[in-house]
Order: C-alpha cells, then structure tokens, then sequence
C-alpha cells in the first residue's frame, strides 16, 4: 500500500486545514503525528512447530476530546506510515461524526488467511499481552478492522480479563459479539451510515434517489451492507466487483439474491443475469453515484478524468488520491470524503461502549435512529461550510474536524 503518501496526503490537508482556521503552526506540528505509538513483535508458536515473528504497532494520534479510538488491523502489508494515518484519520472521523473520543489505530503485518483458527487466536491473545499496558475503558479503546472480527475482539477482551482480575471490561473492546455486550447494528453501520449520506448527497445534487443508478467497488462488509440498505430503500444498484471483477445489471441488481450467490461461491462474479466488467469500468460507468467501498488509490487522476458520475461517496479510507480529486473538482463532481461518509461504524461502536458503560442495551431501531440522525448532522454540517467557504467537502470536513479538536487542545492548554 502507499502508505507513505496516505500520511502525506493527510499532513497536507491538515496543513491547509489550520492554514485556513487562521490557527497557530503549532497546532499542525502536533496533529501531523501520533502522540506516541508502540511497536512490538508479536511471537506465535505455528502448527508445525516453527515460532513465528510478527511486527505490530498501535498508535496513539490524539485525545484532546476523549479516549484513544479506532481499530486493530490484520494484513500483510500494514506499516508503521500506513497505521499513523489511519490513526489520523479516526482523530478527524470521530470529531466529524461528533463523539467525545480521539484517534489510534493499531496494525500486524500478517496475513491471517494463512494461520489456523488456533494461531489467530494466539495472535490475538499475543498482541493483548504486548499492549495491555496501552489501552483501557477510558484511554484506548480499539474495535475490528480490516481483516479482525467479532471472534478476535471476543479473545482479546478474554485475555484483557484475565490478566485485569477478570474485571468486568465489556468497556475496552467495541465490535463483540452481542452476547458478549456487542451492540445491535454494529456489523451493519459503517455500510448503512454510507447509503444515508449518499441519499443526502444525491438530493444535493437534485438527483432524485429512486431514479438514481449507484456503482459500488468492493463487496465486503462495507460495500455489502452499503447496496442492502440503497436497495431496501429502492435505489438501483447496478454494479459491483471486488478482487476477481465485477458485475452490471443496468435495472437493477437483486442484491438479497446476489448476497446468497456470494455466500455460496465467494465472490459477486457469475452472478446469473449479469455482465461481467472489469473494476475500472466499474468506476467509469455511466451511473449517478459511484462508491468505492474497496481500497485506496482507486480514483486516480485518470480515472477520475473518465468518471461519468456525479457525485462519488468514498466508503472506503483514502479511495481518492489528490490529483483525482483536483480532476474531479475541475469537473463538478461532488465528493463525500471517507471521514464524513464512513464513519457509521465508530459511531455505533461509541455506543456500544456508552451502553456497555451502563449495563443497559438499547434496541435495534434506537441505534439505527441514532446513527441516521448522526450521519446526516455531520453531513448537511459539512456541506454547508463547504457553500459558506466556497471549499470541496473535504476541506470543509478537515476544517471542521481541526476546529473541533484545536479548540479542544487549547482549553486543555497545549498550545
Ligand atoms: P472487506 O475486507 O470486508 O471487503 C473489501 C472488499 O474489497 C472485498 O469485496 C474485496 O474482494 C474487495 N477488493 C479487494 N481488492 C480489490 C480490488 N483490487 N478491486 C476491487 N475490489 C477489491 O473490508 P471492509 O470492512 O468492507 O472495508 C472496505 C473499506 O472500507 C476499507 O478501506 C476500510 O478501511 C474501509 N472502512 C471499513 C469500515 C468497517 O466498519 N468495516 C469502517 C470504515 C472504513
């Protein structure tokens, strides 16, 4: 991954960003790198014997409003650059959504489709062992991410446990199982709180959503729950891909039946009725709104230049490089960047940490509610200071977003 520019990339907007609020150089000195981030080697005694060593970090970006947040990420080619940005990027999104917490991110360079179920688990307990003295309810309170799931936060609030007394620490983990204090929607979230902006968005744009024709690159967590909810909504979805290609069906596609097929084989392609396509076509499609819900550096300048959207929503961390979207704004094409477009999953985890608080637990539709009020405050917020400034959305979100935490900083007097 070009981890390197992602941080770049970002230390850039921020500059711009407090450029702009008329605020002190100081305050970009200290949001242009984590506060402090640990590095470990994670040791894990294979199947076969051998014990294997794997680099793992976590950082700490910012908690001027509230405890450290954001996810564990398990991939081969995570790094030190690529888990500082994300740790940014989670400062930004939790200021943006509006919840009192702060930016980390965590990653290990791993590649977990190649260790069986008993070495994840060691991992997972491993990398609880390496960080414990890091995290806790209210410092540090990590979540899933790419490639970590329900199960890993469910061992490695286990192993938290057990080296705390067996305290009761539903607290220190968000995205667990439900009986382990999970919170109804929060597998949902991230793809539902995409699908709302994109609706607000599209009436922005004076696009009427049921006349509408999205694209979505990536069918994963995100990208799946994304079109089930723009298709309960009756908003055609009429192509997606992911890693072996992509499929188009310009009516419309069945996407609950699509959802079975992908459960049966693995993948969106030969879903029958459709037509395949690669996933740059997929991006430069003639539809209203496309949504890359898969990686980043996907809208590139020259992809950019081929668009025939109107508007993009970015699903994904980073999906836009800068020159696609100077491309894109030359164009007119509005784009909903990623903190304001999906940021649905650390909200309801926020909320699955304010009910595990309580012990209380809150139906389904309370939090779904919750979210949607959420995501279209911090939406309809972000574009109108975009109109007020005559600025793209994400100017006008990382304006928003360091205003927030600069004010933040200055009462708890750091600069
Ligand atoms: P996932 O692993 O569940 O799904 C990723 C999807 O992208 C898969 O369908 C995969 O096949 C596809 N993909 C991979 N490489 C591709 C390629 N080269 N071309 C096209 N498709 C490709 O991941 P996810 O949780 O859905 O996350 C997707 C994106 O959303 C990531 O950028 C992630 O950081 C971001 N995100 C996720 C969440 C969350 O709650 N899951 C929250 C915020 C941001």
């Amino acid at each position: 991954m070009e981890s390197t520019n992602l941080l770049r990339n970002t230390q850039e907007e921020l500059r711009q960003a407090v450029a702009a609020l008329g605020l002190p150089d100081e305050v970009y000195d200290i949001l242009a790198e984590p506060r402090r981030m640990l590095e470990a080697h994670l040791l894990v005694r294979r199947d076969d014997g051998r014990t294997v060593r794997y680099p793992a970090w976590r950082a700490h970006h910012n908690n001027a409003r509230g405890p450290y947040k954001g996810g564990i990420r398990f991939h081969p080619g995570v790094n030190a650059d690529e888990v500082k940005a994300l740790a940014v990027w989670m400062t930004l999104k939790n200021a943006v959504i509006d919840i009192p917490m702060g930016g980390a991110k965590a990653g290990v360079a791993v590649d977990p489709s190649d260790l069986s179920p008993r070495e994840l688990e060691t991992l997972a307990r491993e990398f609880i062992r390496e960080f414990a003295s890091f995290i806790g309810v209210d410092r540090d309170v990590p979540a899933p991410d790419v490639n970590t799931n329900e199960q890993i936060m469910a061992w490695m609030m286990d192993e938290y446990a057990r080296m705390h007394d067996d305290a009761d620490i539903f607290a220190i983990f968000t995205g667990k199982p439900l009986a382990l204090g999970g919170s109804q929607d929060r597998l949902e979230a991230t793809g539902q709180g995409v699908a709302i902006v994109a609706e607000a968005a599209m009436r922005r744009r004076g696009l009427a959503p049921r006349a509408a024709r999205v694209a979505i690159q990536g069918f994963g967590n995100v990208g799946t729950h994304t079109a089930r909810y723009l298709a309960g909504r009756g908003i055609a979805v009429v192509a997606v891909s992911d890693v072996r290609g992509g499929i188009l069906h310009p009516r419309g596609l069945d996407v609950e039946a699509l959802v079975a097929h992908v459960r049966r084989t693995g993948s969106v392609v030969d879903f029958p009725g459709t037509t395949p396509l690669t996933n740059e076509e997929l991006l430069t499609l003639d539809v209203d709104v496309v949504i890359p819900a898969a990686l980043e550096n996907q809208v590139t300048e020259s992809v950019a230049g081929a668009m025939r959207a109107t508007v993009v929503v970015e699903a994904a961390n980073g999906p836009t490089t800068p020159e696609g979207q100077a491309e894109l704004d030359r164009r007119g094409v509005l784009v909903v960047p990623d903190i304001v477009a999906n940021p649905g999953g650390v909200y309801v985890s926020y909320l699955e940490w304010v009910q595990n608080r309580h012990g209380y637990y809150w139906p389904r539709e309370d939090v779904a509610g919750r979210l949607a009020a959420a995501m279209e405050r911090a939406f309809d917020t972000v574009y109108e200071l975009a109109q007020e400034h005559g600025t793209n959305l994400r100017q006008a979100a990382y304006r928003l977003a360091v205003g927030k935490v600069a004010e933040a900083m200055r009462l708890r007097g750091w600069y």
